[in-house]
């Protein structure tokens, strides 16, 4: 089942930078956080935002070329995944998903879409909409709650 808790609109990077900097101040760990959206909509910038939330110090980029970065500065770990080239869900399990998923840190996927069928039964959604008609910077930030899942 999916329930939209929040949607939040924002005008630049800043902002969606900020809404994500607060989510990730509220981390506790054990938490999957799924980002998607189109290439260049700001999943990378969200991530960067939650990572300051949590206390990263480190520069976050997006990890394309390695699927995960663990970022260990903060108050909790942060395991920042971009499966955007996963050939398929078989690699994620080589990287040590499951390790990192039901972990003491907070996990973030970029285009979590494309491993859907390994995603734990519970997690966050943030889907992040380009908006042409409200001018090129604008994003629609939809924030959802997934859980019980049937498939898993
Ligand atoms: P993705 O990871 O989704 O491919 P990035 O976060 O790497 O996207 O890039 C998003 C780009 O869009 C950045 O260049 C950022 O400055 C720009 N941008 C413009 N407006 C916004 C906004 N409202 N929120 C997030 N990014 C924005
Ligand atoms: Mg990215």
């Amino acid at each position: 089942m999916e329930e939209i808790t929040d949607i939040i609109e924002t005008e630049n990077d800043r902002e969606t930078y900020e809404t994500a900097r607060q989510m990730g101040e509220k981390a506790t760990g054990g938490e999957v956080i799924c980002l998607t959206g189109d290439l260049g909509t700001g999943k990378t910038v969200f991530a960067q935002g939650f990572a300051d939330g949590v206390g990263v110090t480190e520069s976050v980029n997006s990890p394309t070329f390695t699927i995960v970065q663990v970022y260990e500065s903060g108050r909790i770990p942060l395991y920042h995944f971009d499966v955007y080239r996963i050939g398929d869900s078989e690699e994620m399990f080589e990287v040590g998903f499951e390790e990192y998923v039901y972990g003491d840190g907070v996990t973030l996927i970029e285009w979590a879409e494309l491993i859907e069928d390994i995603l734990p039964k519970e997690y966050t959604r943030i889907l992040i909409e380009k908006d042409l008609s409200m001018g090129f910077d604008h994003r629609r930030i939809t924030i959802s709650r997934v859980y019980d899942r049937q498939s898993n």
